[in-house]
């Protein structure tokens, strides 16, 4: 049937642990109201104290045998234990012969190993240990972990040898929500949301929602993938769906993908990818509006101002808003360093005072939407670092806040139904979200009404 295949689909695009939770996801979005009743019941439990957990999970949990302490998988008990960071300018050698470990063994495990790590590329910073056997007389093993997602095994013992080891990622779905307070910056990183998710949202949008606009008591939601290595939270993964009130506007858009569309859609199934991205830099505010009547800060006198200012601090990439071919990479005395791109026979837009060039960015270059054009500077007649934006319709500059662009491709009326299964469970989940009173706090509703049910057959 239907239904199912559709099911069958959604759950493809999960990882195995994503799964049950989408699943139940979607089947929430069947059971609405059971669902409504016990996510209370959730919210409940991770506002009350967390004195009761404990009993509950001994209730709940047979008794488990102690695992010995590990790292990196060695038990800790049979190894007199080294941990340290490199120190700047501190070589492999540097480290092995303060424990021992004769010169012409290290000479030939770093030319063993060469091929799986070359030790040259020891960062300083970065954290290593020691593995020495109680009847050991030289260490047997040295790990080095250059990232929080793998780490590197020196065998020291008679062979040598080394291998790379991938941690496990452990992706679980998480939901947020937030009221903004000043900016939307302040308001994610002051309760420890990342950057990171930050700028997903903001590329979710980034074709409805000019983020140069937000305001106070604007809300947002969030269901989004957070990836965890040994319970510790290190990156975030895709916004499965995201929610976002500015003003009196409210957007939803849903992450769908297939073999053919792969994207953010309204709930309308309609892209919210757009033909152009409402501004071509991230982060940044509008300093200086188109206007026909502007006094010019620094010719002092009054010059109509064709295009839209937006500052942002020195060597913040601009994009280009559209896809289109350069017809410009150069330099005038008033424009500083610029890029003009012609994106069909109606629009045109130029982007000023780049403190460089982009990469390979020439006339007759072909470029994508979002493609890094250049770098934000001062060059030409600025006071400071910003991008003065251009917008040419049909050879007439215009103020491109105030146009109605190209709509964009719709998805395929076949591919609908299937679209409106997967909105219809993530909205549901959206919509239970709660908005915090004042802060924003971050909830893991999704397992609190896991545990309800364990806990209510
Ligand atoms: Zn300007």
């Amino acid at each position: 049937m239907n239904l199912k295949k559709s099911l069958a689909k959604l759950k493809l695009r999960m990882d195995s642990l994503d799964r049950q939770k989408l699943l139940f996801a979607t089947l929430s979005g069947i059971a609405a109201g059971f669902v409504l009743f016990l996510s209370i019941l959730g919210i409940q439990q991770i506002a009350k104290s967390t004195t009761q957990a404990p009993a509950l999970a001994a209730k709940l949990t047979p008794p488990v045998l102690v695992e010995p302490a590990k790292k990196y998988g060695f038990i800790l008990d049979s190894f007199q234990i080294t941990e340290a960071s490199i120190k700047p300018n501190e070589f492999l050698s540097d480290i092995l012969t303060k424990h021992e470990v004769p010169y012409a063994r290290i000479d030939a495990l770093v030319r063993k190993t060469q091929a799986v790590f070359d030790v040259r590329n020891l960062r300083a910073g970065k954290d290593y240990t020691i593995f020495k056997g109680h009847n050991s007389k030289t260490p047997d093993f040295f790990v080095y972990e250059p990232s929080v997602y793998r780490y590197i095994v020196f065998d020291l013992r008679d062979t040598m040898d080394a291998y790379v080891i991938e941690k496990e990622i452990v992706t679980k779905i998480r939901t947020a929500s937030g009221v903004i307070e000043s900016s939307l910056w302040n308001t994610m990183t002051d309760n420890g949301l990342s950057m990171e998710l930050t700028a997903k949202m903001e590329d979710a949008f980034a074709w409805s929602i000019d983020f140069h606009h937000i305001q106070k008591n604007d809300r947002f939601k969030l269901i989004f993938e957070q990836e965890y290595i040994d319970d510790k939270p290190v990156g975030v993964g895709a916004i499965q769906a995201a929610y976002f009130q500015n003003f009196d506007q409210e957007y939803y858009a849903i992450a769908y993908e297939n073999d053919k569309y792969n994207g953010f859609y309204d709930l309308e199934a309609r892209p919210m990818k757009k033909a152009f991205l409402k501004s071509p830099v991230k982060y940044s505010r509008i300093s200086s509006r188109f206007n026909l009547r502007r006094f010019h800060p620094v010719l002092r006198r009054t010059k109509a101002h064709l295009g839209t200012d937006y500052a942002a601090p020195r060597g913040t990439p601009i994009f280009a808003v559209a896809d289109g071919v350069v017809t410009k990479a150069s330099r005038t005395r008033g424009n500083g360093n610029f890029v003009k791109i012609k994106h069909d026979d109606t629009y045109q837009t130029q982007y000023l005072h780049m403190n460089r060039h982009g990469k390979g960015i020439r006339p007759g270059v072909h470029v994508k939407q979002g493609e890094v054009i250049g770098y934000v500077g001062s060059t030409g007649l600025a006071t400071g670092p910003h991008v003065c934006f251009r917008f040419w319709k049909n050879g007439r500059q215009v103020n491109h806040l105030r146009e109605n662009l190209p709509p964009p491709e719709p998805m395929a009326e076949s591919e609908v139904p299937k679209f409106n299964l997967v909105r219809d469970s993530l909205k549901t989940s959206l919509d239970l979200i709660e908005f915090p009173n004042k802060q924003l706090m971050v909830m893991e509703i999704n397992s609190s009404i896991r545990d309800s049910i364990l806990l209510n057959p």
